[in-house]
């Protein structure tokens, strides 16, 4: 079954103040730097809207907004859901896993405050999408799958698409990735019903950590925890719907 991830892109709850109902028109037409040639994309007019609807949602990091518009999302779905690539809903992938929504992705993306120097981490790799967003707006990024294809499939495609600076790892990313520690940021794109503490352990002081926590079946809820010089503090944001984060290396594909 797919379980399609995603909040609902008009709600609000937990945007808090910096939701302003329109920053929108101050915002223009943005001309970020060009992805592959437009040939190949899909039509202009569809990326407009995307980009536009993830405004009206309430997206208004310009870097965000950019990185949305420059990474081509139809090269990581399957091939027959190409036409949907630019709708604003998860998509299914292989191994019965699924590639975000576009809105969850960048309301994930801009929460984490980005800086160019960090370096991050990504448990669930998926599709290699997400990675890719945050391979444009920070300095390293090490994504973990527990899917040896998935991580093969996303690392290929994230190659060819001169996304160097994403280093994907085969393994479970509930123990982290010590070898590369510590992270400034953490990101966790499967749910579960409380933050894996080697991810804690591997985060900076100061370092933000985004996770969707809850019941598989009931309301999960993104997280935000920053950790402090003497413990943590936690926000909970939108409620959203995620594959479950399951403990080790999948023993097949
Ligand atoms: N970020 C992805 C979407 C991920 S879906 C994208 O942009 O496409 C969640 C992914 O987390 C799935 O691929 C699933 O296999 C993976 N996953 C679940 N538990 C995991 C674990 N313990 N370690 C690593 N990956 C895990």
């Amino acid at each position: 079954m797919m379980t399609g991830q995603g909040g609902k892109r008009d709600n609000s709850q937990g945007k808090g103040p910096d939701k302003a109902p329109d920053k929108a028109p101050n915002t223009g037409p943005d001309h970020g730097p060009a992805g592959p040639p437009s040939a190949d994309r899909p039509g202009d007019n569809q990326r407009m809207r995307f980009l536009l609807d993830l405004r009206r949602a309430g997206i208004s990091d310009q870097a965000v907004l950019r990185a949305l518009e420059e990474v081509p999302r139809e090269r990581f779905v399957p091939s027959p859901m190409q036409g949907r690539a630019y709708a604003d809903q998860a998509l299914p992938i292989d191994c019965g896993q699924t590639i975000s929504q576009p809105y969850v992705v960048a309301y994930m993306t801009e929460k984490l405050e980005l800086r160019p120097h960090h370096r991050v981490l990504e448990i669930g790799t998926g599709s290699g999408y997400q990675a890719a967003i945050l391979s444009r707006l920070a300095r390293q990024v090490v994504s973990i799958e527990r899917y040896a294809t998935l991580a093969q499939v996303a690392r290929e495609r994230l190659q060819a698409l001169g996304y160097r600076n994403v280093e994907v790892l085969t393994g479970d990313g509930m123990a982290g990735a010590p070898d590369h520690a510590p992270f400034d940021r953490v990101i966790v794109t499967a749910a579960a019903q409380e933050v894996p503490q080697p991810l804690i352990d591997q985060l900076a002081v100061g370092g933000i950590l985004i996770a969707p926590l809850g019941p598989q079946e009931g309301a999960q809820h993104l997280t935000k925890v920053t950790k402090t010089e003497t413990g943590e503090t936690r926000e909970a944001l939108i409620a959203v719907r995620f594959v479950p984060l399951l403990p080790g290396k999948a023993q097949q594909l």
